[in-house]
């Protein structure tokens, strides 16, 4: 059985690692923002070459935070609308929504699933304050083209780089350092995956990231003084001493990921099966590899016979979830059409290259 993702192997890796990182902490006595969450902050603001890292309890929160910092500091107001490409995981929507603001649903390109910059232009009415650029399946969204809309509009630009962590832009530029500020999540199946829940927020602005600072803790900005109506958001002292360890190896293991995806462009040849446009860039970290089948339960269910498990990111878009009510009677018909034909083939930096030949040729017998 060929695994979708087999974490235990992924993390396998490290723990000897672990091990030590585990006894220090024991040994140090500190739980909660202490050495180990200052040092990752440090790092991985610098891996990312922003300014701060301010390390938050998830990837839904971190863009929350982002949004609710811009609030606190005047630069958002209750219902401003926030462009949002329709095909995106719904946690980046969620987020929208808890900071007081108001979603647009913006269609993805087909070829990359990432927002259409063609489509957001059309959304932008006078209410437009922010893009959330979501780098989805971990290809960069289409920034300078964002960036020039942006401009044109004084629209802010926040990065959802929850699936990104690495990807380096034509510029040199990497995710977390292409907008105003970006969110992660150390979700344990992402590129950089913590042992349990984890986020972080990257920026270059100093009076954004002392918001943030405050907002995870309270509002707190010295001990029992509270400035805003914050909430518990922190990182996690041992999740951060983990990532330190795992950020070392991030660069080496988006390099394997390529390596597979490049096998699987240049080699899966079976007209039902359209692979996803890569352009052989830094720029896709390959958080997964996504491809469109016209009988995608047929194709699914082949692949499930053959011992070759495969996903759906995502089976049903958020503005057709229950729990988006207000918003399901919105028309997006290329997220439709890519929600129901989307499949995601296995892919890892842990993933045996027999493997990849395997499901290679299972494909091209479909
Ligand atoms: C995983 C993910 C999130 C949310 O991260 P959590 O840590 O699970 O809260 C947000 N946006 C995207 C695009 C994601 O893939």
């Amino acid at each position: 059985m060929i695994k979708f993702l087999d974490l235990h192997k992924i993390n396998e890796r490290f723990h000897p690692e672990f091990q030590l990182k585990f006894q220090e902490f024991l040994d140090s006595g500190y739980y909660i923002l202490g050495q180990g969450v200052q040092t990752f902050e440090e790092e991985f603001a610098k891996f990312c070459g922003t300014t701060f890292a301010i390390g938050v309890g998830n990837g839904l929160d971190a863009i929350t935070l982002i949004l609710k910092g811009y609030v606190a500091l005047g630069k958002l107001q209750e219902q401003d609308e926030v462009l949002v490409p329709a095909n995106t995981y719904i946690a980046s929507v969620l987020a929208i929504l808890q900071a007081g603001l108001k979603p647009v649903f913006v269609e993805p390109d087909l070829e990359t699933y990432n927002i259409s910059v063609s489509d957001l232009e059309q959304k932008i009415s006078s209410k437009t304050k922010a893009i959330l650029a979501v780098h989805l399946y971990g290809q960069l969204a289409e920034i300078d083209a964002i960036q020039n809309c942006a401009n044109q509009n004084n629209l802010l630009i926040i990065e959802d780089a929850a699936q990104a962590h690495g990807a380096v832009y034509h510029d040199g530029r990497k995710a977390g350092n292409l907008g105003h500020a970006a969110a992660f999540s150390f979700y344990p199946s992402k590129n950089l995956g913590a042992l349990g829940d984890g986020g972080a927020v990257t920026t270059n602005n100093e009076e954004l990231a002392n918001t943030i600072k405050k907002l995870r803790n309270y509002g707190t900005t010295s001990k029992y003084v509270n400035e805003l109506v914050g909430c518990n958001s922190r990182l996690d002292e041992i999740q951060a001493l983990f990532l330190s360890v795992k950020l070392n190896r991030l660069e080496a293991d988006n390099d394997v990921r390529r390596k597979i995806a490049n096998r699987y462009l240049a080699n899966i040849k079976n007209n039902k099966i359209i692979l996803p446009l890569y352009t052989g860039l830094a720029s896709h970290v390959f958080h997964l590899f996504v491809v469109r089948v016209a009988q995608r339960d047929h194709f699914m269910s082949y692949t499930k016979k053959h011992l070759i498990e495969t996903l759906n990111h995502y089976p049903v878009p958020p503005h057709k979830q229950e729990a988006l009510i207000d918003f399901n009677h919105l028309k997006l018909p290329i997220t439709e059409q890519i929600h129901n034909t989307i499949v995601s083939l296995p892919i890892s930096p842990v993933m045996e290259s027999h493997d990849v030949d395997y499901l290679i040729n299972v494909l091209n017998a479909y």
